[in-house]
């Protein structure tokens, strides 16, 4: 779960709970590239709102990427804008200090579904009217963008007057151009010409109708005059897709890195993993845009590479070495075993990396193939010795459970792998003379739409619960390994939404009203939990069929059999046409 309160000084220094005076701190504390930027011809106002604390907003790459492009339009200047712990005065904006009803444009970043609860915290807190459909032309235009706008934007949907389907960088330029008329921007104008614009969903004209009889089973979507059946995400090419921080602050929970992108889409395929398939295809950033980013690093800071597969990129060693030559340490947000070779190692220690965090899944062979993330036990028990013989005494190991069709043996396997990795881990810190720490992070398998397991349903609560407690027990009181077993019950809220609807939008609306949890909310509407984490029939019209992502149902589909007969799926290759994205 999020720690909302993240290197918050106001937790630390009781002068500083007043917001403004919270907001000179973390104004002094940024190193703003963008600061010398003339926003003299700027006559539009914008604000970036992201719906959690600053820290958490800060370390978000497509936050700051959004924040940049808008700066960069020439017409608008943008501030921005968090949840805030006291909403009793409105939520300000941190660069001017101006309520959010007072700009022309908001533009909400989404990246996770348990925030959702704080965009109504924050409307609210604004008097804006929670809906499109009940705010006139008084009200900004307020539009959502970021991984959870594109992956299923249903259950937030009737919130926004546009939704934007894909990557800034490739549909800003033509939405620019319609908005930069020099007059007060005219909402309803707006909302009507961004039809035609690829990548911008308009959620006010299409209508979800659900079964009578049954309502968690979608019938149709009817579609206004003029807008499109399906809306069309847009990425970039390979010189576009390249961003880093442009913002950075000790209170980021990234602290002082400077986020390089060095790749956007992952070629692997896992398929539990929706990033895997939303930002296919995989674009490599170019190595000079890399390494003038690292050269751009402060003194005090260090350069973080970010990419769902950091270490994949054909450029990583010679990036890493270019980084250490140039005086700048660099940090790594995640690793992959089968890509640790011992060159690799060494300069992930010559850069003073302490730990490692890697995605292992589960013990089960079955599952793994299930899964389509085949890294054989042996090679992981392996990697680790050579990790620790490196002097790098820690490492963090990510691990599901509940997973589809999983069963005893499979929680056997492993707990019984990281037994195995641990004693692993404590013979080879021998070497070292100092024992490090390993970490088992385990959590709930949540089922993702655009995924091959999209169809699964998210474990039953109580069972949940059991499989936790086998596993924390299987692990109990062993040496050197601490053991996390992440909320159940914030799982299981990503769950509700992550293959939620419109009816998800009335639950979470009358929940924030009533001030009730999202399981009474449903109950008062007649409505049972069970019915949005079900098992979905592969026949079914489905809430984010809205969406087309490229990738292709029947891809996905042909996938989801694969994954049920535990056969594997090679990765992404030159000329490969199977998944619909590549033309
Ligand atoms: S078409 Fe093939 S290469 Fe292209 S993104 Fe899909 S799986 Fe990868």
């Amino acid at each position: 779960m999020k720690d909302y309160k993240f290197n918050n000084p106001a937790r630390r220094n009781p002068a500083y709970r007043d917001i403004g005076g919270l907001y000179d701190i973390y104004l002094r504390s940024e190193r703003n590239r963008l600061a010398n930027l003339n926003r003299a011809n700027a006559y539009l106002k914008a604000v970036m709102v992201f719906p959690n604390y600053y820290g958490v907003a800060m370390s978000n790459l497509g936050f700051l990427r959004a924040y940049e492009l808008i700066n960069r339009s020439g017409f608008m200047s943008c501030d921005r804008a968090f949840m805030q712990d006291d909403l009793s005065k409105g939520v300000i904006s941190l660069e001017t200090r101006r309520r959010l009803k007072d700009y022309d444009f908001i533009f909400f970043s989404l990246s996770y579904e348990n925030d959702f609860v704080n965009i109504l915290s924050i409307l609210s807190a604004e008097k804006i009217p929670f809906l499109s459909k009940d705010r006139n032309e008084n009200f900004p235009l307020i539009m959502a963008g970021g991984v959870i706008a594109f992956l299923n934007p249903e259950p937030v949907a009737p919130i926004f007057d546009l939704m934007f389907i894909g990557e800034a960088e490739a549909i800003f330029p033509d939405f620019f151009e319609k908005i930069k008329s020099k007059n007060k921007p005219d909402k309803y104008e707006i909302i009507n010409s961004s039809a035609g614009i690829k990548g911008i969903y308009v959620p006010s004209e299409y209508d979800f109708i659900f079964d009578p009889k049954n309502p968690y089973i979608l019938n149709e979507i009817k579609i206004a005059n003029g807008f499109p059946k399906r809306v069309a995400r847009r990425w970039t090419d390979e010189n576009l897709s390249f961003s880093s921080s442009v913002i950075t602050t000790e209170f980021s929970e990234l602290s002082n890195i400077n986020m390089i992108e060095i790749e956007r889409g992952c070629k692997r395929g896992c398929r539990f993993c929706s990033a895997g398939f939303i930002y296919l295809p995989l674009r490599e950033s170019t190595i000079d845009a890399v390494n003038e980013a690292i050269s751009a690093t402060g003194e005090n800071e260090k350069a973080g590479f970010v990419g769902f597969g950091t270490m994949d990129g054909k450029n990583i060693a010679k990036i890493m070495r270019f980084s250490l030559d140039s005086g700048r340490n660099f940090s790594l947000s995640s690793v992959r075993f089968d890509c640790l070779d011992e060159n690799n190692l060494d300069m992930i220690k010559e850069s003073g990396i302490k730990t490692v965090t890697i995605g292992i899944e589960t013990g089960s062979e079955r599952l793994k193939k299930m899964l389509n993330k085949v890294l054989s036990n042996e090679n992981i028990i392996t990697s680790v010795g050579d990790i620790v013989k490196r002097g790098i005494t820690g490492i963090k190991l990510y691990f599901m459970f509940g997973l589809p069709y999983e069963n005893k043996d499979d929680m056997d396997d492993t707990v019984k792998l990281v037994k195995t990795i641990l004693k692993e881990f404590i013979s080879a810190s021998k070497a070292n003379k100092r024992i490090g720490k390993l970490t088992a992070s385990f959590s709930p398998f949540v089922p993702k739409a655009w995924t091959p397991l999209q169809w699964e349903n998210f474990e039953d609560l109580k069972i949940l619960r059991k499989k936790a407690s086998y596993i924390a027990n299987g692990l109990r009181n062993m040496p050197n390994l601490d053991v996390n077993i992440n909320s159940l019950n914030a799982a299981f809220t990503e769950a509700f939404f992550a293959r939620g609807s419109r009816l998800s939008t009335d639950i979470l609306v009358y929940s924030f009203l009533n001030k009730t949890s999202i399981k009474k909310a449903a109950e008062d509407k007649g409505l049972r939990m069970d019915g949005f984490i079900r098992k979905i029939g592969t026949g079914e019209l489905l809430p984010w069929d809205i969406i087309d992502q490229g990738v292709t149902k029947r891809y996905l589909l042909e996938e989801y059999k694969r994954a049920l007969n535990l056969k594997t799926t090679p990765q992404c290759f030159e000329g490969c046409k199977r998944c619909g994205v590549c033309a």
